[in-house]
């Protein structure tokens, strides 16, 4: 792998809150071990910053790349010089890297994810929501020719994710008896502690399931984590936020990709969060 690392390189996470990030941990524990001297921190900015005023913020200065988190995705879309891969489709960017004076877009969260669940070989899945999160989730599920249905509580934002594949509210979704080989979480429910759906319509998906899968992580097990350990398999976010930092990594220094170190750092950075992949 060509590195073209020269000099040491400041990088962080954005967001708004951002102080329960994970981000500064892996990537910092990564870097050490990869002997780049380079150093990773995070930024708290104003919940209501234009994307001009965030383009300015990384210009003005000594950033080389950041990766950007809730509530700044869909903004820093519109912050950038040039988008590249899968974002354009998204919409929404989680990753900017710095090239002389200009910023350049991409989304690593999509790729992310499904390095996260591509070894449970899924024919169908069942994803819960319909925010951002979900857009690039569907997205890249059917790039990969993965059957979807798509629900969530109210049907208002259903209506973009028919091209993707069956799409129902929670209600009619009780009434079916379809198995699925994983079910995702993509609703910030667990935020809150409560479960995505009624506890007697989900408890029959989760025993026919694989994995049950919730993107949201925490210190502890999320309410659904909690729920989906009883009948199958379950992880929570940080296989996605892993997989998503070392993809992001590679592009902040410019490495090609590569199978065999992509591994390599997704790995070492589960290691510093005690996890295996
Ligand atoms: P959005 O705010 O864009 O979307 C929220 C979704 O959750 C909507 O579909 C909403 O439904 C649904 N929802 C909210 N509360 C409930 C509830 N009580 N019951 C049922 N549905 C509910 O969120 P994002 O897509 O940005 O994020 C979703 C989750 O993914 C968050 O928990 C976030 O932390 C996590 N995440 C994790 C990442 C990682 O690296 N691990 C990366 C990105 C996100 P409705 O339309 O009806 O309001």
């Amino acid at each position: 792998m060509k590195n073209t690392l020269k000099t040491s390189k400041l990088f962080a996470v954005l967001g708004n809150p951002i102080k329960h990030s994970l981000s500064p941990t892996i990537h910092n524990y990564a870097l050490k071990k990869l002997r780049l001297e380079s150093f990773y921190t995070r930024f708290c900015l104003p919940q209501d910053i234009s994307a001009d005023d965030l383009r300015s913020f990384i210009l003005s200065s000594d950033l080389s790349g950041v990766n950007i988190t809730l509530p700044f995705k869909e903004r820093s879309y519109q912050a950038v010089d040039r988008v590249e891969g899968i974002a354009n489709q998204i919409g929404a960017i989680n990753t900017i890297v710095r090239k002389e004076q200009k910023l350049v877009g991409y989304n690593t969260d999509a790729e992310g994810f499904y390095h996260a669940i591509k070894n449970y070989n899924p024919k169908h899945i069942l994803l819960l929501g319909t925010g951002g999160s979900a857009r690039s989730i569907a997205l890249i599920l059917s790039k990969h020719n993965i059957e979807l249905t798509i629900a969530n509580r109210s049907i208002e934002k259903l209506s973009y994710f028919k091209q993707f594949g069956n799409t129902m509210d929670l209600n009619e979704l009780c009434k079916h008896t379809q198995k699925y080989d994983i079910i995702v979480n993509a609703t910030s429910a667990s935020i809150n502690g409560v479960l995505p759906m009624a506890k007697e319509c989900l408890i029959p998906l989760l025993q026919q399931c694989k994995l049950a899968y919730d993107l949201m992580y925490q210190h502890n097990d999320t309410t659904f984590c909690t729920l989906a350990k009883k009948y199958t398999n379950a992880l929570d976010g940080k296989a996605m936020l892993i997989y998503q930092g070392a993809l992001a990594l590679l592009y902040f220094h410019e490495m090609e990709f590569n199978d065999i170190e992509f591994i390599k750092i997704a790995n070492l950075m589960a290691e510093s969060l005690g996890i295996t992949l």
